[in-house]
């Protein structure tokens, strides 16, 4: 016999968590079936870890770069790679522990072990099955690496959360968030550190501004940029150091090759055919905008969806919206896919929403556009010999001039898109955004008065 609840999220990861414990606070009776560690990839091998040694890696900017044109003088006599990894797991086993608290005061049954559909209302645990009314499938992604001779010698994202030493010479290939990140910070933290992109760029899907500044101030800063580098085979050699070799004909001696070339949904490993739910041609579920998978009862939320949005408060947002609908009486709660804002912690960090000017252009038409642009040095930096370049991009619609694409790349910007944030979601213009007296001294104040 099958244990019955109301409700069952298959998956501790952001989404899960988050709609397991709305659907609880709501008054069902939930269980929340999770393999591995809680948070998923986001608590232990994503954002919150990456941030860690984000701020690592600031700290050693602040040091290496800017300290002496401040008046100190530094003496650095080393920098222990595994101080700052105990310091990051320690911080992660209290998220553990806040996490295992908030379920236990929600009545949680928290279920380890791996989950497999055996049908569309049960799973089976360890030889146990349970079952629901409503289950929702958010077991997120993994991390692929290329089929091409000796890729197994290469570690993922996964792997660099593990790596106890901090590589001397290393490669990161891949142009997305991931690469561009971990690339920085190893970079930043000292280690040789070559970007290795097929294309002309990374983040080749931005808007054009964002990424032509990143690859000047790579330039300028490093870490090194292969463009138009298409990895061909690696080989281990007998000094245990890697050879990462190129179709473009060139070759790269690393100790550390990390792949971080795109992640895949984990539908595979969940015996998501009992399930009946109908996924893509790459193995991602197809969802309506209610979450609903094609099999009544059976829901999807964060990185396994189709056309979803690979990000952590995406599937959060999603994860309880659907809990509102399902057991708080918000019949018809959903997520708003549109406008959401991200950063890229890259060096400096990125901030986007919306559209980019190609899309804009597309969308409205040259002529309906108008496009603001800013290019200075942040205070912090400018102030030094390193100086850092930030530039701010606004682009508005129509003869109201909607704010309909807002970009950044710049000391801070990080910290400060979320509130412009809000206004685009509010649908301001650019006179809303004018009518806000600038904070000063400050690189967001840019924004408001940009002529
Ligand atoms: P992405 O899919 O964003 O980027 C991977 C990129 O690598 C591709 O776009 C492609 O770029 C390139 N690529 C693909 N295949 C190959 C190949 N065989 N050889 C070389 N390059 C290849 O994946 P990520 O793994 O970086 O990130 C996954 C998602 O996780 C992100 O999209 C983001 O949503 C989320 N994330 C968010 C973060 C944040 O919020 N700060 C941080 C990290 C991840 P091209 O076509 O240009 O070569």
């Amino acid at each position: 016999m099958a244990k019955h609840f109301d409700y069952i999220c298959l998956g501790a990861g952001s989404g899960g968590i988050a709609s397991a414990n709305r659907a609880a606070m709501r008054g069902a009776k939930v269980a929340l079936i999770e393999a591995k560690h809680l948070g998923g990839t986001c608590v232990n091998v994503g954002c919150v870890p990456k941030k860690v040694m984000w701020y690592g890696a600031q700290v050693a900017e602040a040091i290496n770069l800017f300290s002496k044109d401040y008046g100190f003088d530094v003496s650095v006599n080393g920098f222990n790679w595994q101080t700052l990894v105990d310091n990051r797991e320690a911080y992660i086993e209290r998220i553990h522990g806040a996490y295992e608290r908030g379920l236990a005061s929600n009545k949680i049954t928290l279920i380890e072990g791996y989950g497999k559909f055996v049908n569309s209302n049960t799973i089976e645990v360890n030889g146990e099955h349970y079952s629901a009314d409503h289950i929702t499938i958010a077991v997120g992604g993994t991390p692929v690496i290329p089929s091409i001779p000796g890729a197994e010698h290469g570690i993922d994202s996964n792997g660099f959360f593990e790596l106890t030493e901090q590589p001397k010479r290393v490669a990161v290939v891949g142009a997305g968030y991931i690469a561009v990140e971990l690339a920085g910070v190893l970079h930043s933290l000292g280690s040789d550190t070559h970007l290795v992109v097929r294309k002309h760029s990374p983040l080749r899907d931005f808007d054009p501004m964002l990424s032509e500044t990143l690859v000047e101030l790579m330039a300028e800063h490093g870490p090194q940029l292969h463009t138009h580098s298409v990895p061909e085979s690696v080989v281990k050699n007998s000094d245990g150091s890697l050879t990462l070799k190129l179709q473009n004909g060139n070759s790269l001696d690393v100790d550390c090759l990390i792949w971080a070339i795109g992640r895949r949904p984990l539908t595979q490993e969940i015996n998501i055919e009992a399930a009946n739910v109908k996924l893509d041609d790459k193995g991602f579920v197809e969802v309506d905008a209610y979450q609903q998978t094609s099999q009544p009862g059976v829901y999807a939320v964060g990185d396994i969806i189709q056309g979803g949005i690979e990000l952590t408060p995406v599937a959060v947002k999603a994860g309880r919206l659907l809990s509102e609908r399902l057991f708080g009486g918000m019949t018809d709660a959903k997520m708003d896919y549109s406008l959401v804002p991200t950063v890229v912690f890259s060096h400096p960090a990125i901030g986007t929403m919306g559209l980019t000017e190609p899309q804009a252009v597309e969308q409205y038409g040259e002529d309906n556009i108008k496009v603001y642009n800013s290019s200075f040095a942040a205070m912090y930096n400018a102030v030094t010999a390193h100086r850092q370049l930030t530039r701010m991009k606004l682009i508005c619609a129509g003869p109201d001039e909607k704010v309909v694409g807002i970009h950044g790349i710049g000391f801070g910007m990080d910290e400060i898109l979320q509130g412009f944030g809000v206004a685009m979601k509010m649908g301001a213009t650019k006179a809303d955004f004018d009518a806000c007296v600038a904070i000063h001294p400050t690189s967001a104040e840019e924004f408001v008065t940009l002529r």
